[in-house]
């Protein structure tokens, strides 16, 4: 591999998704350079599935730094990667990256970003969890309640083979079951996860789940609206409820840190994801 020549002075992050349109997270980063004083750009670039081969060359060519891939190229850019952090290679899906060298290294930190919302509330080492879903967000989730050592995960999705795909994955104390229609939330379950696709842009969607009063926690990954009817649901029947959007900060705290070695100003990009979101947004 050619060697890549180190940027002139601006440090350049980047988004590759497709759509990007309305995704918060470059206001996010640059509020955070801006408040640390560094010299780093950050863009959101909207890249075709077909053309995300080309961008990551394109990556390499110009000395970008770092920086996310979001929908649709969270799997699909991992063997276009150098090297895998094991939460990467744990969730089968890298959401940041980071440039060492000529290398690209590729992490998931929408676990980590998970667990460090949820620890405004909670610790989940030996905690009884459900996660609903199966897909990317939910895999980088359960992975990570397992390293954090949650007692139970029980893994409910649509698709059971999808759900049995990610209790496989990463192995005991996972459980794989069917989400039927409806699905009566277990009592016992002190921390249940909501991580489709469900509530997206839609206040009044949601999964036909049948609660049961009780204590624990109520987490949904949707991060607009703000307060899906999930959470809503979840109040009503005595939850605790924690929004996506602390998640989204979280993540993007740590992938800041890890791409500057620079803690940077959480409230200034709990401030920036406010602005783009609108006022009502429950962050935290
Ligand atoms: P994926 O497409 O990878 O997974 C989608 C999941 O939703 C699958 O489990 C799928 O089930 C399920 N699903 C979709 N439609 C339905 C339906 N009609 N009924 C039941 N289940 C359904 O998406 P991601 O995991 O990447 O994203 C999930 C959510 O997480 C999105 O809202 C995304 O914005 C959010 N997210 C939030 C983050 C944050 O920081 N807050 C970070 C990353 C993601 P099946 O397997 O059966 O198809």
């Amino acid at each position: 591999m050619l060697p890549v020549s180190p940027a002139a002075t601006t440090s350049l992050y980047v988004l590759l998704g497709c759509p990007v349109a309305g995704n918060p997270t470059q206001e996010m980063i640059e509020a955070a350079f801006a408040a640390a004083g560094l010299d780093g750009r950050y863009v959101s670039l909207e890249v075709k599935e077909a053309a995300l081969a080309d961008a990551v060359r394109g990556l390499r060519a110009l000395g970008v730094q770092g920086g996310h891939v979001t929908v649709p190229h969270k799997v699909s850019v991992l063997p276009m990667l150098d090297r895998l952090t094991e939460a990467a290679r744990l969730a089968g899906a890298v959401n940041c990256i980071r440039r060492e060298g000529n290398a690209l290294i590729g992490d998931n930190t929408d676990g980590k970003g998970f667990l460090s919302s949820l620890s405004s509330l909670t610790d989940p080492a030996g905690k009884s969890t459900v996660v609903i879903g199966a897909g990317g967000a939910a895999r980088a989730i359960v992975a990570e309640l397992s390293l954090a050592g949650a007692a139970r995960i029980t893994v409910v999705n649509r698709t059971l083979a999808n759900a049995e795909e990610v209790a496989a994955a990463v192995g005991a104390p996972c459980q794989a079951a069917q989400l039927t229609e409806p699905w009566t939330v277990p009592a016992n379950a002190e921390i249940v996860v909501q991580a489709t696709t469900i509530g997206m842009g839609d206040s009044d969607a949601k999964l036909p789940l049948i609660w049961t009063e009780g204590p624990g926690i109520a987490a949904d990954v949707v991060i607009a609206p703000p307060r899906t009817a999930f959470l809503r649901d979840a109040k009503a029947a005595g939850r605790q409820t924690l929004a996506g959007s602390g998640m989204l900060v979280e993540q993007a705290v740590i992938g800041f840190r890890w791409w500057t070695g620079v803690e940077p100003d959480a409230d200034a990009m709990r401030d920036a994801l406010i602005r783009e979101l609108g006022a009502e947004a429950p962050v935290g």
